[in-house]
Formats: structure tokens, C-alpha cells, sequence
């Protein structure tokens, strides 16, 4: 037996689990396939995919109801999706129409169906989208093994301790899972914005994605490390790794306990400057962990993957549904929603867009609703009535130059007005935001100030712009760098600019979330920070020990600093010397 073979994937669930493995087979039912020659055939074959999908469909839904016994929410709006998804009657219509003029089998039609779908969803370069055609799949999978009158592997009564080893685990697998039982699960399918880890978040279980090969190199019984904060798997670990792990899980339980007792403890540094702390959204399972994790509100709602994620565009009704109940569950505190910031690496399959060679400096975000107005009025139709069930904000991408903030407030006063003369409600005050991401914008941010309520800085496409540095090009990543001077030049220039206008500045780019820069973001003044539910609470530890005047003295000196290595080597130093290595800790 091989010792210590330690793999690397992606973590998805943060904790440490030490088991014994099960392998559990979920993969595809081998299939002979054939053609049809009568009519007869034809009907039988069509009988045989009607009563896989019924069979499909009532064990979807035991598994809703399963989930919702449990009150794992995040659990039964995916299961939902995916009944929908069997409901499909355009879908259902394609498998029949290929059985009938094909004449090939039900297995043949339904596998050529799913893949044509899951070619289109996969030219779309999302992350979000491309993980989606993990749906179509389980869907397959699931009808497939029905049609093979196969039984789906139960892994509600496993009767011992294990860690789960599996292709991929669909939502409805899991839904079963008793945390006791399970301690952790290793998959080679999924990412981290995959179901089966917002699954594995949601039941605090650790969990380790993207292990390619992990069913060919486990065997049932081995003794496996699951870490989840590392995305780290070691199969039979010797005694000493085993030891260092065990010690590992303690710390990381006594972690996240103490981390909980910050919840309810306000988010201000040692000498009381506060800095509220919000959360982002991308999709409406992440409310649980919002409310969870005691963000102080959502600073980004990122609305693209309700128009992504659609056959047809969202109309204002299904937009206002969505708003008011974010709106609701997150009142008394503020949404600030953001509107469609669709192009650049995002598209919308049912528009045409032109070729660009830069999608990223095209038709983007604002300069795209400012093209296509009715879009942009359905959509500002939709936040404007959500206003009047809570604090509701709105906030404009990609703004380059004063004339689209000015033409955007012309549009808004038309959207108003209509919805007066229809005597829909809404906040008359709603304040109004942009994302302070592209350089232009951070080196005019006075005149900008001067216009709306709120800057929110986007330091993910703020870097990206000022450094030249495309932020999903795995070859030039080396050089994006968060500490370069030109990039905390524009930061001062943004919170000062704001400042002296008397308006707050939030950030909510990916540099919001990490320890290390929280002191200089401190120092430079900024209001709110928003991020990933799940970084919140560490972040408040930190804040709640750096000391406000300190760090403006720390952030001061950064701006006689020619590189980002000296930058980031004085910032830890400092770090070190001041606040208790408490950031160096984690
Ligand atoms: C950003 O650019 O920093 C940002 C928050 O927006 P997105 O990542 O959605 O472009
Ligand atoms: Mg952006």
C-alpha cells in the first residue's frame, strides 16, 4: 500500500475531515444502442423515456422534500432547477422528435439532446454558465439510470463514519447525507462555484473539487485527509501527517467557533473607526450565508446570471420578484443593487452581439444598457419597485466619463416618472452609485463625486485596466498585482476625492476580502468593505485589531514606495510588528 500520495484540488468547503474512504459510483449506464425500424418500436421507445422521466421527476421531488424537512435552502432552489430543467417540454419535444425521425433509441436521442445543449451553454466563456452544464448532467445521469431500471446508490444509511469519494455528487445525492456519517467528500468533477461545493458549504461539510483521476487512485477502506481549506487530499497518510492533521482540525474548529463570537461585535478598528462590512451576491442561495455571517447588507447584487441564466430575457415582473424578496430578507440593512454588467467575458445567448477583438473594452456593462435602453428600463423598472419593501440602492458599472452618469440620471427620471403616472410605489430618494473600475473614472472621481451618493470601487477590473492585465488570462496573472503604486495612487485618489465631497466610498472588488490589505484600506479611510459572506467574520477579526491612526501612518509611507515587493515587505513587516501577526496568522 502506497503511503502519504497527496493530490491536489480545489477546496470548496473549508475544514479538515479524516476517514475512510467510499467509493461511490454515480457515473453513466452502459448502453447498446439501436435503430428503430417499425412504428411500434417508435412508441415503445417514446413509453420508455415518458416513464424514466416520471421516475426521474418523483425522485427529484422526494429529494426536495427532503431538503426542505432538513431546511437546507440552498439545497431545494438547485433540486427546483433541476425539476424544471426535466419539465422542460422543449427538451422533452427535441428527445421524442429525434426517436421519431432518427429512429435511433431513447438513450441515443436523450445523450445527443443533453449534448447539443451542453456544447451551446459551453461556448459561453462564463464560469458560472460553463459549471451549469454540471446540471444537464446530473439530469442525464439521473433518466439514463432509470432507463437502465438501475437504482441510485443511498447515501442516507451508510451506517459508519466515511469520506465520500465520487465523480460528481448532484444535489439531490447529497441531499440525503447525514453530516454524522459523512465527514468529508472528494470529487473530480465541479469548482468552486459549482453546486456540489455551495451543497458542501451549505452542509459544513469538508470538501475537496476538481480532483481529476481520485476514483482511479482511492480504493474503498484507505484512510484519506480531506483538506478543504487547502483544497488538499492525502490517501493513506503516515502516522506523523496523520498526527500534523488531527492537530490541523482542532485549530481550524477552534477557528471558526471563535471566529462566530465576532458575529454579533461591531466592525470597527481598536480605536473605534468603523468600516461596515457587506456582503457580494452573484445568486440568490447565497442570502443564506449573508444572514449567516452577519453582513451588515449586500454591497454588490450582481445581476447578470438572472439574465445568463434564462431562455428568454427576465421580464420586469420575474426581476421585481427577485429584488423584493433579496430586499426583504436583507432589511433593515441596504441592497445595493447592480445593474446588467453583461459583455466583456459575459454574454447573453439570445442577443447578438457584434465580434469585438476587446471584449472587455466594448460594448460592456453601462456602455451596453445605454445601447439597448428598453433592457436597461425594465430593469431599473424592476429595482425602482423593489425600493418600497426596504433600503434598496442602485449602482451603474464600467462608468468612464461624467456624460453617461448624466444621460444614466435622465433615463432614471423618465423610469420615475412612468411609474408615478402608473401609481407603482417606489423610494423617490433612492441613492444612486457607480463602480469606481475603470482608470478614467478614478482620475476624474472629483467631478464624478459630484454627481451621485456612493463610489464603490471595483478593484477587479480597476487593476485589470491600469496594469493592461487581463484578469482571466492565466499567462500575464503573475503581474496582477493589487499592491502596485499606480494601483493605491488611484485607490487614494478615489476615497479622497469622495471624501472632500462628502460621499462614502465602499469596495467591493476582490481585494476587499483579504487580510493583508485591510490595514491599508483602513488607513486610506474606506466606509464599507464588501465580499464573500464566507471572509466577513475574519475580516472583522482583523479590523477589530488594527489601530485607525497607525495604519494611516503605514498607508502614508506606501506612497514613497517605488514597487509593489517593497510595498507588500513594509506592509508585512508593520503588520508583524504592530498588530499581533494576527493577519499572518491564518
Ligand atoms: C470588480 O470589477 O471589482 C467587480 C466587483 O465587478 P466584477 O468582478 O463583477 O466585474
Ligand atoms: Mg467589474
Amino acid at each position: 500500500m502506497d503511503e502519504n500520495i497527496l493530490l491536489k484540488g480545489i477546496g470548496a468547503s473549508p475544514g479538515v475531515a479524516i476517514g475512510r474512504a467510499l467509493l461511490v459510483e454515480h457515473g453513466r449506464p452502459d448502453f447498446s444502442h439501436y435503430r428503430l425500424s417499425t412504428q411500434d418500436e417508435i412508441h415503445e421507445e417514446v413509453a420508455r423515456f415518458q416513464k424514466a422521466i416520471k421516475e426521474s421527476e418523483a425522485q427529484l421531488l422526494k429529494a426536495k422534500k427532503e431538503v426542505s424537512k432538513k431546511k437546507i435552502k440552498e439545497a431545494q432552489y438547485i433540486i427546483e432547477t433541476h425539476i424544471l430543467i426535466l419539465q422542460d417540454k422543449v427538451l422533452r419535444d427535441e428527445v421524442i422528435k429525434k426517436i421519431e425521425n432518427e429512429r435511433v433509441d431513447v438513450a441515443w436521442a436523450l445523450k445527443s439532446t443533453m449534448e447539443e445543449l451542453k456544447k451551446n451553454i459551453s461556448q459561453m466563456s462564463d464560469e458560472y454558465m460553463q459549471e451549469r452544464t454540471s446540471d444537464i448532467d446530473y439530469i442525464e445521469k439521473r433518466i439514463l439510470r432509470n432507463l437502465a431500471g438501475k437504482k441510485a446508490v443511498s447515501l442516507s444509511n451508510i451506517g459508519e463514519e466515511v469520506i465520500i469519494i465520487a465523480n460528481d455528487l448532484s444535489p439531490a445525492d447529497t441531499a440525503n447525507l447525514k453530516s454524522d456519517e459523512v465527514l468529508g467528500f472528494v470529487t473530480e468533477c465541479g469548482g468552486k462555484t459549482s453546486h456540489t461545493a455551495i451543497m458542501a458549504r451549505a452542509l459544513k461539510i469538508p470538501s475537496v473539487v476538481g480532483l481529476q483521476d481520485i476514483m482511479r487512485k482511492v480504493n474503498n477502506g484507505d484512510d484519506i485527509i480531506v483538506d478543504g481549506i487547502h483544497g488538499v487530499v492525502i490517501i493513506n497518510p503516515d502516522a506523523e501527517t496523520r498526527r500534523k492533521y488531527r492537530q490541523k482540525k482542532d485549530q481550524h474548529e477552534e477557528f471558526e467557533r471563535k471566529l462566530f463570537t465576532y458575529k454579533d461585535l461591531s466592525a470597527e478598528s481598536r480605536d473605534g473607526f468603523r468600516v461596515k462590512l457587506l456582503a457580494n451576491i452573484e445568486i440568490i442561495e447565497e442570502l443564506t450565508s449573508v444572514l449567516e455571517y452577519g453582513a451588515e447588507g449586500i454591497g454588490l447584487f450582481r445581476t447578470e446570471f438572472l439574465y445568463i441564466n434564462q431562455k428568454q430575457l427576465p421580464t420586469e415582473e420575474e426581476l421585481f420578484e427577485i429584488f423584493k424578496h433579496v430586499t426583504e430578507k436583507t432589511t433593515p440593512h441596504p441592497v445595493t443593487i447592480r445593474t446588467l454588467d453583461i459583455g466583456g467575458d459575459k454574454f447573453i445567448s439570445h442577443i447578438d452581439f457584434a465580434e469585438e477583438m476587446n471584449p472587455v473594452m466594448g460594448l460592456r456593462a453601462i456602455r451596453f444598457c445605454l445601447k439597448e435602453i428598453p433592457i436597461f428600463k425594465t430593469q431599473l423598472r424592476a429595482i425602482l419597485r423593489a425600493s418600497a419593501y426596504g433600503k434598496v440602492k442602485i449602482m451603474f458599472p464600467m462608468i468612464s466619463c461624467v456624460t453617461e452618469v448624466v444621460q444614466i440620471k435622465k433615463i432614471l427620471q423618465e423610469v420615475k416618472k412612468e411609474l408615478q403616472k402608473q401609481k407603482k410605489e417606489f423610494d423617490p430618494d433612492i441613492e444612486i452609485g457607480i463602480m469606481v473600475e475603470v482608470p478614467a473614472a478614478a482620475a476624474i472621481a472629483d467631478h464624478l463625486a459630484k454627481e451621485v451618493n456612493f463610489f464603490s470601487i471595483g478593484t477587479n477590473d480597476l487593476i485589470q485596466y491600469t496594469l493592461a492585465i487581463d484578469r482571466v488570462n492565466e499567462q500575464v496573472s503573475y503581474l496582477y498585482e493589487p499592491l502596485h503604486p499606480a494601483v493605491l495612487r488611484l485607490l487614494r485618489n478615489i476615497i479622497t476625492s469622495a471624501h472632500d465631497n462628502g460621499i462614502p466610498v465602499a469596495m467591493c472588488g476582490e481585494m476587499a476580502g483579504e487580510p493583508l490589505y485591510i490595514p491599508i484600506l483602513l488607513g486610506l479611510g474606506i466606509d464599507e468593505l464588501s465580499m464573500n459572506p464566507i471572509a466577513i467574520l475574519e475580516t472583522k477579526k482583523v479590523l477589530r485589531s488594527l489601530e485607525y491612526n497607525r495604519c494611516r501612518e503605514i498607508s502614508e509611507h506606501l506612497f514613497d514606495l517605488e514597487t509593489a515587493e517593497e510595498i507588500r515587505a513594509y506592509l508585512l513587516k508593520e503588520v508583524n510588528k504592530n498588530f499581533n501577526k494576527i493577519i499572518l496568522d491564518k
